[in-house]
């Protein structure tokens, strides 16, 4: 008896993907009558540790298993009021097309296929939307680290001044990339995936808005040189993750034009700004970049994962990633007729269908109206941020920027920052444990802040309001206990 893995009854199986399609549409549109956040309660906490099942169980069992104890208790970042970190809400059509996706299955390293094209396609859009020049290249990727990964991988193979893909690095000269001190924790690790090393990545100081400083970096490279080391590539970002502060990229990219410096933009959820016609001149200078990445999980609120790393120099992209085994040589006709243009863009070979919920996305949304939700944010980042500078008992923590507001609360009796760190930390953790809305928290300056970062399509200005509200009402609880 051979078997599969397709259902033995269909109707049956069918059944099951109605009813997921129509309890998940359920699901997102009363999002909000849901607390923002609930932890996993000890019942289904020890139910997700079971025994490896061997046996056969019905797939409508199982299904609810997953509407007991797994759909609850997300991290609440479909909720209107969720703001932590950087983190997007996904779509309902995001949600639909990544199920064709997967139905669809296709392999996304290259080959003949329409697949192939759509991915090319919304590579093409987005780098119009990016303002990128004609012939720039592409790949989407699962998110923001591994598409910053790819850029910087490039930056290397281009700049070393050796054959890197042959002898792998040196001893000397020292290859060295400049960030801000904000620049993303990406950065690091990145560093030490590409064996230069964290300690071969500069933090440059920042100005009073949480930009690179200029004179600081020309210092920097200046110093390098002077001591025989190689420097190679500038990380900008636009958007950083504590405040969202963006650095100069018109002046950036002049320097490293002079000092023959790749300019690498880490544009993770600031680049998506360039979609709002309003706020486009926030983001100016993105496409003089010689690579950028941002991600569409964030700001173009797609379902998990995706982003996209653009490099400008087409050559330069395929010659730091392209390989071509036999096993993989075109062969003239056929689904191997061409050479697999987006495995020999980046490390993976494998790939998935993320370009289908991009495509999709656009095609019915418009970029015009994403765009416009985009620019709703940096409204609502700004209403909040003014409400916080006329609410006595609260202070901003940092200049605004794009979509993230970091303030803290203050109070009317006097308090030494220390107290004040306490205090904001169990403010922002009973706001949280309450279900009331989801803020993360950095710190500036040394001093403890809410972060608030709105890269979120379902949040209204009422529930900015209410975050308020609620902030200045555990602020006074907490000064009574
Ligand atoms: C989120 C973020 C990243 C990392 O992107 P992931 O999609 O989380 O991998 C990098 N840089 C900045 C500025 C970010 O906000």
């Amino acid at each position: 008896m051979e078997e599969t893995l397709d259902p033995a009854d269909w109707e049956h199986l069918r059944s099951l993907g109605h009813r997921m399609v129509d309890d998940m549409m359920d699901h997102l549109r009363s999002v909000a009558t849901r607390p923002a956040w609930q932890p996993v309660p000890p019942a289904a906490r020890e139910r997700l540790c079971e025994p490896l099942p061997l046996c056969e169980s019905d797939p409508h069992a199982v299904y609810e298993c997953f509407r007991r104890d797994v759909l609850p208790y997300g991290n609440g970042n479909t909720h209107p009021r969720f703001w932590g970190w950087v983190q997007g809400t996904g779509t309902p059509l995001g949600m639909l097309a990544d199920m064709l996706a997967a139905g669809m299955n296709p392999h996304m390293a290259g080959f003949e296929q329409s697949a192939v094209l759509v991915e090319a396609q919304v590579i093409e859009w987005l780098r119009e939307l990016t303002g990128m020049p004609a012939g720039t290249s592409g790949l989407l990727l699962g998110g923001g680290s591994m598409a910053n990964l790819i850029g910087l991988a490039v930056a290397r193979h281009a700049g070393a001044g050796f054959d890197v893909r042959a002898d792998g690095l040196r001893e000397q000269p020292q290859l060295i990339a400049y960030g801000s001190a904000e620049t993303h924790s990406w950065a690091h690790k990145a560093m030490e995936l590409l064996g230069l090393g964290h300690r071969a990545l500069r933090n440059v100081a920042v100005d009073a808005e949480f930009r690179m400083s200029l004179p600081a970096l020309a210092r920097a490279i200046a110093s390098d040189r002077a001591a025989g080391r190689r420097p190679l590539a500038v990380i900008a970002t636009c958007g950083t993750v504590n405040t969202g502060a963006v650095d100069e990229l018109c002046a950036i990219a002049e320097l490293c034009r002079a000092e023959r410096l790749w300019l690498h933009v880490d544009g993770a959820f600031g680049a998506l700004a360039a979609w709002s016609p309003r706020h486009a001149d926030r983001v100016v200078g993105l496409g003089l970049a010689d690579s950028v990445a941002f991600d569409l999980h964030k700001w173009m609120y797609l379902p998990f994962e995706v982003a996209c790393v653009l490099v400008r120099n087409a050559e330069l992209h395929r010659a730091a990633f392209a390989l071509q085994p036999s096993y993989l040589a075109p062969v003239g006709r056929g689904v191997a007729a061409t050479p697999l243009r987006f495995a020999d863009l980046g490390y993976d070979l494998t790939r998935g269908f993320r370009a289908l919920k991009v495509w999709m996305s656009l095609k019915a949304h418009g970029a015009r109206r994403i765009g416009r939700v985009i620019g709703q944010n940096i409204d609502q980042a700004e209403y909040l941020a003014e409400r916080v500078r006329t609410t006595g008992a609260l202070e901003l923590s940092a200049p605004p920027s794009l979509c993230v507001v970091c303030f803290r609360y203050r109070g009317a009796a006097a308090r030494t920052d220390d107290e004040l760190d306490r205090l904001n930390e169990e403010l922002l953790l009973r706001i949280q444990e309450r279900g009331i809305a989801v803020p993360s928290s950095t710190r500036i300056g040394g001093r403890f802040a809410l972060r608030v970062a709105i890269t979120n399509h379902r949040t209204r200005r009422a529930d900015l309001d209410a975050l308020v509200a609620a902030v200045l009402a555990i602020g006074a609880e907490l000064e009574r206990a």
